[in-house]
C-alpha cells in the first residue's frame, strides 16, 4: 500500500459515467465498489492526503464492512490501543456501565489516506477540485468544476454527492443543515484503555468522549452553534473535573451534523447523496463512518445494476440505514439494571424526544 503512487490531478476525459464529489469514506467507498469498466471521476476540494478532525473510533460494522470488501485495515492505520471496550458514565446519577462490544481505534488521517489510495485504483482522482455548479443534461448532468488548472465542464450520467456535512446539493437547494460545533482536545498521557462516553447535565446536550490514542487522551464534545467560546471555556472546567488536569497539547474543532428525520435525504434532482451529506450520522453518537462506507457501496451497486430508476432504488435500499439512524437517535437511559447488553438502552431522554421520531 505504501508504494502506491496516486496521480492527484488526473482528469483524462470530459465525459464520465459517474462523477463522485468528495473523497471521504462515502465517496471512496462508492469509488472502490464500482467496477473498473464504469468510468469514474472522484474530486475533492482538499489537498490529499487530507486531514479530518475525528475521534477515529470505528464500530464493528465498519470493520466488518471493510473485511467483506477485501480490505483489511493495515496495522499502521491502528492507534494504540487498537481495540477498546466502551464504558458509559452517567455523571448525574453516578452510574457506570461496561459495554461488552469492541470498538476499533484508528489514526483517522491514516485511515482516510488508506481508503483514498484504494479508491484511486479504479477511478480518476482530482484534488483541490471544487464542484461549482451542475445542470441536468440529456442522459445525465453537466457539471462545472474548478481545478488547479482552471474550470472544466464534465458530462456524467450520474453524480454522487459525498461532500459530508456541507453537502453541495443541500446547499444548492437552500436546505437548512442542522449542525453542531464539535470540539476536542489532545491531552498528553492516557489513563484508560476504554472508549469513554460520559453523560452529564453540565454539557450542552451531547455526550463527552474520552479516547486513549497513542499516548494521548482525546476528550471532546459538541455544542449547539451559539456562545461557543463560553461553552468551550466551561468544557475546559469539565475536562479538569474529569481528572485531566494538564493543558491540552492541541485542540481542534469541526462542524458535525445532528440530523432530524427530515434532514435525511438520499436523492435530489437525480443526484444521489451518500454518507453525512445524506444526513447519515448518529444524531447523538456522532458515529458516521459506518454509514458513509455502507451508503457509498449501496450507491455503487445501484449504479452498476443500470436500473431504470436508480434514485428510487437507491432510496429504497437505504431504508435500513435510515432505521439505524432512528435507533441511534435514542440515547442511554439508566434504569439501574444495566447489564451491558443493548437491551439496557431502552428509551430516549426528553431533550431528544423532538428529534428522530
Ligand atoms: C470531532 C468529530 C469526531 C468524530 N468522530 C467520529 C468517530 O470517532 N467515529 C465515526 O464513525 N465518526 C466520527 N465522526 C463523524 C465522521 O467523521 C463523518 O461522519 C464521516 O467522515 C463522514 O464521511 P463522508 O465521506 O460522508 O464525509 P467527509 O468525511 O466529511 O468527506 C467529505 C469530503 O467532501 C469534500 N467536499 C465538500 N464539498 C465539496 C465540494 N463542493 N467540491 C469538492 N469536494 C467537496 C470535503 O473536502 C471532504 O473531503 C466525527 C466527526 C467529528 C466532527
Amino acid at each position: 500500500m505504501e508504494s502506491m503512487i496516486v496521480n492527484k490531478n488526473s482528469i483524462t476525459r470530459s465525459e464520465y459515467d459517474v462523477l463522485i464529489v468528495g473523497a471521504g469514506p462515502a465517496g471512496c467507498s462508492a469509488a472502490f465498489s464500482l467496477p473498473e469498466d464504469i468510468n469514474t471521476l472522484i474530486i475533492d476540494r482538499l489537498q490529499f492526503p487530507r486531514s479530518k478532525v475525528c475521534g477515529g473510533v470505528l464500530i464493528e460494522k465498519s470493520w466488518k464492512f471493510l473485511r467483506r470488501t477485501g480490505l483489511d485495515i493495515p496495522e499502521s492505520v491502528f492507534a494504540e490501543p487498537g481495540e477498546m471496550p466502551m464504558k458509559i458514565t452517567d455523571m448525574d446519577n453516578n452510574f457506570q456501565v461496561d459495554v461488552k462490544r469492541t470498538f476499533y481505534n484508528v489514526k483517522r488521517n491514516s485511515f482516510d489516506e488508506w481508503l483514498w489510495k484504494n479508491c484511486t485504483e479504479n477511478s480518476n482522482f482530482s484534488q483541490l477540485t471544487v464542484m461549482e455548479k451542475f445542470e441536468k443534461a440529456k442522459d445525465g448532468f453537466l457539471s462545472t468544476i474548478k481545478t488547479p488548472n482552471g474550470r472544466k465542464t464534465v458530462r456524467s450520467t450520474h453524480i454522487v454527492d459525498a461532500t459530508g456535512a456541507h453537502s453541495f446539493t443541500k446547499t444548492a437547494s437552500g436546505m437548512r443543515i442542522p449542525v453542531l460545533v464539535a470540539y476536542q482536545e489532545w491531552i498528553k498521557g492516557s489513563r484508560q484503555e476504554h472508549f469513554g462516553t460520559i453523560y452529564s447535565s453540565e454539557t450542552d446536550g451531547y455526550y463527552v468522549w474520552t479516547i486513549p490514542k497513542d499516548g494521548f487522551t482525546v476528550v471532546g464534545t459538541a455544542f449547539r452553534p451559539e456562545r461557543v467560546k463560553e461553552k468551550i471555556s466551561n468544557f475546559r472546567k469539565t475536562v479538569k473535573s474529569l481528572g485531566f488536569k494538564s493543558m491540552p497539547e492541541r485542540f481542534e474543532s469541526a462542524i458535525i451534523l445532528r440530523p432530524c428525520k427530515d434532514d435525511i435525504m438520499f436523492t435530489d434532482g437525480g443526484i444521489m447523496l451518500a454518507g453525512e451529506s445524506a444526513g447519515l450520522i448518529g444524531p447523538n453518537t456522532g458515529e458516521g463512518i459506518s454509514f458513509a462506507l455502507r451508503s457509498g457501496e449501496i450507491c455503487a451497486k445501484v449504479i452498476e445494476r443500470c436500473t431504470e430508476n436508480p434514485c428510487h432504488e437507491y432510496s429504497e435500499s437505504c431504508m435500513g440505514l435510515m432505521k439505524e439512524i432512528a435507533e441511534k437517535g435514542k440515547i442511554p437511559v439508566f434504569d439501574g439494571n444495566a447489564d451491558g447488553n443493548s437491551s439496557s438502552f431502552g428509551g430516549t431522554l426528553k431533550m431528544n424526544a423532538d428529534r428522530i421520531k
